[in-house]
């Protein structure tokens, strides 16, 4: 129908219960809620409305003609408005980088068992802090302390919200208004807000920076404790080496005034590997256990990091510290929440009944994948982009170069293989940017004009939809 003057424009404006029968509706629908789709639509319409009133010109400028126009129109506001608001919510993203433990997608991914500990406990309610013994309050550290204990050998031990916030309660509880001091070469930063003179700063804490960038000994250590000392820290350099002439000491080098018991010696181990990564040809990470036996009286490292759980804070240490750190009342602040205790506690428990627990923790499984197995995975993945419709020309499988991330590893290339893919109509940039758009959202990487799919990091169940995908993609016009 022909719409020749401002009024006709607002008496076509379709009926919701008419525009929500829109295909394109319906897949907003099946991924958002049909709610979040009527309050997409109500809100496109009435935006709509007010343009058109306060502009009589509206449709003339948008070259709306016909009824069909004007629902084309509207279509278009909604899914922008729909499409906004699904690029904020929290979603599952498929990730083609390769880096294993990805801080911007999540970290270590967990298990189906995993999430079905997860699910039980949270879909009804749970002893977070109930004693069943007793039938009285309990607390939501007991679940994990004993088993935490058994598989690193720690006296004590508590779980907080992440390792930033372990740390910052070690160093607030026992060095409040005192000096702590570290190395200048493990003045670490980890992803722009982790900052250890800042950490230390914010928790009430005075840095004494002993040392050089690429050298500290003992010595420097020992000659920079006062009657104000608190903590000697260490920080794991988590994300780059320093190499060359260096040298740094261990805790158990640092040798202390004997009547000076009172100084405590910390480590803040960043990964927290719980396994000899060795057996799968990589370096051997420095361990809880191994801070522990070198003399140190608290352990700080990430859940989600090397040891592949959820997001969390451990803590290890003596009874007595690790006492006083649960009643510090900062600890209710930092506490972490009954999903994340179960999912932790999920992985712990394989730790500690599995013979092999790399091969029921995903994120270990991928950083220790094979790459015999990683190039089969590979060419099943660039089969299935043919079979949907990609020419095999555009298609390579390449040997690449990836790393752990997340803070973890440093220095460590590991080998892995890529799908790579050059279109000869949309330009690397904008395949790269159109995937990481989409409905099923791909985040891949670019290298020499190729655009790349590490299949270290994606899921044979993704096969399906990075094809689909690249075949929108591919068939959509620059
Ligand atoms: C990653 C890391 C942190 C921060 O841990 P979060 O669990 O991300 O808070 C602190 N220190 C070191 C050495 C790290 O590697």
């Amino acid at each position: 129908m022909k719409i020749s003057n401002f009024r006709e424009a607002l008496r076509h404006i379709p009926a919701i219960h008419v525009l929500i029968q829109d295909p394109s509706m319906e897949a907003f629908a099946a991924l958002m809620g049909r709610n979040t789709v009527l309050t997409s639509l109500r809100r496109g319409t009435e935006q709509l409305k007010a343009s058109i009133l306060s502009d009589p010109e509206y449709y003339r400028n948008h070259k709306i003609e016909t009824s069909e126009d004007l629902f084309d129109h509207l279509m278009d506001l909604v899914l922008s408005l729909l499409e906004k608001q699904r690029l904020f919510a929290l979603q599952p993203v498929i990730n083609a980088t390769g880096v294993v433990l990805h801080t911007n997608l999540g970290r270590a991914p967990l298990s189906q068992e995993t999430l079905k500990q997860v699910m039980e406990v949270s879909t009804g309610y749970s002893n977070l802090e109930y004693d069943l013994d007793f039938g009285k309050r309990g607390s939501r550290y007991d679940h994990m302390e004993e088993l935490l204990c058994r598989l690193t050998g720690a006296e004590a031990a508590m779980v907080v919200n992440n390792n930033a916030g372990a740390v910052f309660l070690c160093l607030n509880t026992f060095a409040k208004d005192k000096e702590v001091i570290v190395s200048r070469g493990e003045q670490v930063e980890i992803g722009g807000s982790f900052r250890v003179p800042e950490i230390i700063k914010e928790s009430g804490c005075i840095l004494k920076e002993v040392g050089t960038t690429n050298k500290t000994k003992c010595s420097d250590y020992e000659e920079a404790i006062t009657e104000n000392t608190s903590i000697l820290l260490k920080v794991h350099t988590s994300n780059y080496k320093i190499i060359g002439f260096t040298s740094s000491v261990s805790l158990a080098e640092i040798s202390i005034p004997e009547d000076r018991a009172d100084i405590l010696c910390m480590e803040d181990l960043g990964s927290g590997c719980l396994t000899d990564l060795s057996l799968f040809d990589l370096p051997r990470e420095k361990t809880p256990m191994d801070s522990l036996k070198e003399g140190a009286d608290l352990v700080t490292f990430s859940g989600d990091k090397l040891l592949g759980g959820a997001q969390a804070g451990i803590i290890l240490g003596k009874r007595s510290l690790v006492e006083k750190i649960k009643k510090n009342h900062l600890a209710r602040i930092l506490r972490c929440d009954k999903m994340t205790i179960a999912a932790l506690h999920s992985v712990l428990q394989i730790y500690d009944a599995s013979e092999d627990p790399v091969s029921q923790i995903p994120s270990l499984t991928m950083l220790c994948e094979k790459i015999e197995v990683l190039e089969a995975k590979a060419k099943r993945l660039r089969q299935r982009v043919e079979e949907a419709g990609i020419e095999s020309a555009a298609l390579e499988l390449l040997d690449v170069e990836e790393e752990a991330g997340g803070g973890s590893l440093p220095g460590v290339v590991l080998q892995g293989k890529a799908v790579a893919l050059v279109s000869q109509t949309i330009s690397p940039d904008d395949l790269r940017n159109r995937l990481r758009r989409s409905l099923n959202p791909i985040v891949c990487r670019i290298s020499e004009d190729r655009v790349l799919f590490h299949v270290r990091t994606i899921r044979e169940e993704e096969f399906d939809i990075i094809a689909t995908e690249l075949k929108k993609c591919w068939e959509a016009k620059p």
